[in-house]
């Protein structure tokens, strides 16, 4: 097709919120002040079983232990943390508390199990916990104790082992949250702030619902801080004003690391998603309420004029995402933090302090620009540590720091010690009560194992295992066969791997010791099999959680990786002949699970299913020298012409998006094409020549919306047409066009 070969891209999207909520301090005020609902609680304390404390563990998601002034770190003063502060202070912080797993599911899994992902069976985020297995909840209520957890979950099956549990589905949503109990789904209340929830319905329980004259263990467990990052409205002007000072390796350049390092897609620079993640288009705010999207909007069209004024680039706009990133992750904690300080209030104003072990940690860390970077799941240093503060009022020794290496995995022991409970054989971690207590234990383990399964998966982060002790890291990216090795007394930033050095030669013989004898402590069985196709890509669940709550079921493949069937080419030989007697497709074949089209005098083939409202997903390679080839979709058929007629809306090597009108032209209007080329001019187009490319594609009525590479890099609205087919396309002459794992979900 001859199309004009402008760039352009739009942005515009997404809805997204929900409500504001006043400070937590007030709602907690205006809770006192109104009648009925618990006006200066005061619950009757436990009496006479000091041996049997309470337990609320108060657990967080993606909180690096950076964004905990405790800790001291780069931003303590920029986003100081006064209520977590006050459990270091007044008991313990543990400086090295390191997860098994860095992903939320696993995560959550072994805490439930005291054992690793690959005994209880939850190696990722996909998989279901098997809540029939024995876990540390269902022991406590054994042994006397009432159960609960509040807040997220994760883990897919309903929770079992306790007393009461009010979870958020899924991901759950940070504006009007929506909770699942043993009775239903009960909808968000519009103004509701998911931390502020959690937190409130974690004190209606303590206070209204357990039974007093029992022991208790209580999981308060938040949403917040995880991506995408939706403060509560209150805190938006003070944390996007601040400046927040940069780690010093927020330009990684990965040299001095393997692979792995290199070919991650989780870079602030890349996958940062300025419209996501950085909030440049307004979005979905069909859970705030009238005056949080007023401020919410008030905020961010500001500093989207701003950006549009200024055009930062490169390393510039780098800079920039950093510091939006910030002032949202930032603000997501302090609520938290204030929400951990409405927990302890009420704790102390109940009596209930006392005899209470407060535990705070989080299912991982996250990298906060170190290595250029967000999210987790590599071993290195700022995703496999978590922070881990304790509280127990007469036993833990105020103001101690703790540096023996602990973990996640220790947890349910420690629970069901603090209870008097046996600990099952069979569970993996240490108990942490002795060091609760201040205890010198004679022995204590010298380095701690990691595994992470989720390859392919988004980010691309490899598969890999690995060993950690006081001074070493040894890590295994073992479908590459590559190791890295780091000196973290001398490399404390882990950016010159010494697996080569032979200097270490022992230090590293060493530590494959250790790895090989956790590995066989641990039972660790050889690592599954990759995923079939080692696609890029597929669910992008965190889009769906986030846009409009996509699960696996419903998606149709459109190419079953052995076959043309369902596709053809639609104006070879005859070109005025009805549909039924389209010719066999011409140049296009199918070569290793791809659809390949290959220099052929036609370019298009389209797929024999007509669809509305869609979305549609998939993973395109073009060669490098090649120009404007790609997808398109929503195509309408041909009318005895030599192209199809209609519309067509396509993502190719220079363009992401948009709407072709054939005969005409694009069909962009004037103000958002201009709004296209500016984007595209500040960051490059986001399709990569000679790369596999992750396309999604949503169409809703007259919206259609493209995302390349997790950018949400176009969203147009074409009222006239929105039924058509899916086309796949070559432009020239050279090369071979590569299409795969192209799924469909009508909506
Ligand atoms: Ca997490």
């Amino acid at each position: 097709m001859n199309k004009p070969a402008f760039l352009c891209l739009l942005l515009i999207f997404l809805n997204a919120c929900q409500t504001p909520k006043p400070p937590a301090k007030s709602t907690e005020k205006e809770k006192q002040a109104t009648p009925g609902v618990s006006k200066a609680p005061v619950s009757t304390p436990i009496k006479g079983q000091k041996d049997r404390p309470n337990i609320v563990f108060i657990f967080s998601d993606d909180h690096s232990y950076e964004a905990v002034s405790a800790y001291g770190g780069r931003l303590s003063k920029v986003a100081s943390t006064p209520n977590l502060d006050r459990i270091a202070k007044e008991g313990i912080r543990f400086d090295n508390c390191f997860v098994t797993n860095a992903l939320c599911g696993p995560s959550r899994a072994v805490i439930q199990t005291g054992k690793h992902s690959h005994l209880n069976g939850f190696m990722e985020n996909e998989h279901r916990f098997d809540g029939n297995q024995q876990t540390f909840p269902k022991l406590l209520q054994k042994g006397g104790y009432q159960t609960a957890v509040i807040g997220k979950w994760h883990l897919g099956t309903d929770p079992q082992g306790y007393d009461f549990w009010n979870v958020l589905p899924g991901q759950g949503t940070y504006y009007a949250p929506d909770f699942r109990t043993p009775k239903g789904l009960v909808a968000g209340t519009p103004g509701e702030y998911v931390t502020e929830s959690v937190v409130s319905k974690s004190i209606d329980w303590l206070e209204k619902d357990r039974d007093k004259d029992k022991p208790f263990m209580l999981m308060v467990q938040h949403k917040a801080p995880h991506r995408f990052w939706l403060p509560p409205v209150h805190l938006l002007d003070e944390y996007v004003a601040k400046d927040y000072p940069e780690p010093k390796n927020l330009f990684d350049d990965y040299k001095g690391r393997g692979t792995p390092a290199h070919t991650q897609d989780m870079t602030l620079r890349v996958t940062m998603d300025l419209a996501l993640d950085n909030k440049m288009v307004p979005f979905r705010q069909d859970r705030m309420n009238a005056a949080q999207k007023k401020k919410w909007n008030e905020v961010y069209d500001k500093i989207r004029a701003d950006v549009l004024n200024k055009r930062p680039q490169g390393d510039d706009l780098v800079r920039w995402k950093y510091q939006r990133y910030m002032a949202d992750y930032l603000a997501c904690i302090k609520s938290l933090d204030e929400s951990v300080g409405t927990m302890l209030e009420y704790l102390e104003k109940s009596g209930l302090d006392e005899n209470t072990v407060v535990i705070y940690a989080s299912d991982q860390g996250f990298f906060l620009g170190e290595h250029g970077w967000f999210d987790k799941r590599f071993m290195y240093e700022e995703s496999l540590k978590t922070p881990l503060l304790v509280r127990w009022p007469g036993v833990s020794k105020p103001g101690t720091v703790n540096k023996k290496m602990v973990s996640n995995l220790d947890f349910a022991q420690t629970f069901l010690d603090l209870a008097g409970i046996e600990q099952p054989s069979d569970m993996q971690g240490k108990s942490l009560k002795p060091l609760f207590e201040g205890k010198e234990p004679g022995e204590w383990r010298e380095s701690v194992y990691y595994h992470y399964y989720c390859f392919p998966e988004y980010h691309a982060v490899r598969r890999h295992d690995g060993v950690r002790n006081s001074r070493y890291k040894l890590m295994h990216f073992y479908d590459l066969n590559e190791w890295e090795l780091f000196d973290l007394e001398k490399d404390p930033m882990e950016m010159k791997s010494v697996h080569g050095d032979p200097e270490y030669t022992e230090v590293l013989s060493h530590m494959k010791g250790e790895l090989a004898k956790l590995r066989e402590e641990y039972e660790v069985p050889p690592a599954p099999k990759l995923r079939k196709g080692e696609t890029l890509f597929p669910p992008w669940r965190e889009f769906g959680t986030f846009e409009i709550g996509l699960s696996d079921k419903g998606w149709t493949s459109l190419f079953d990786g052995k076959s043309l069937d369902g596709w053809r080419q639609p104006f070879a030989s005859n070109p005025g002949k009805p549909l039924s007697q389209i010719a066999e497709p011409v140049g296009i074949d199918v070569v290793d699970g791809e659809i390949r089209l290959s220099p052929a005098p036609q370019v298009f083939y389209l797929h024999t299913l007509e669809f509305s409202d869609f979305v549609l997903e998939l993973e395109a390679f073009t060669p490098g020298k090649d120009f404007d080839s790609g997808i398109g979709f929503r195509c309408v058929l041909p009318k005895g012409k030599q192209l199809p007629a209609g519309y067509q809306s396509e993502i190719s090597d220079i363009r992401s998006g948009g709407i072709y009108d054939i005969g005409v032209g694009w069909m962009n209007p004037t103000d958002e094409e201009a709004k296209i080329n500016d984007f595209v001019d500040r960051t490059d187009t986001f399709y990569k020549a000679g790369a596999w490319n992750q396309i999604r594609v949503m169409c809703k009525g007259e919206r259609i919306r493209t995302w390349v590479n997790g950018q949400l890099c176009s969203d147009v609205k074409d009222s006239k047409h929105n039924v058509g087919t899916i086309g796949l396309q070559h432009h020239s002459e050279e090369g071979v066009y590569r299409f795969r794992n192209l799924r469909i979900l009508e909506i």
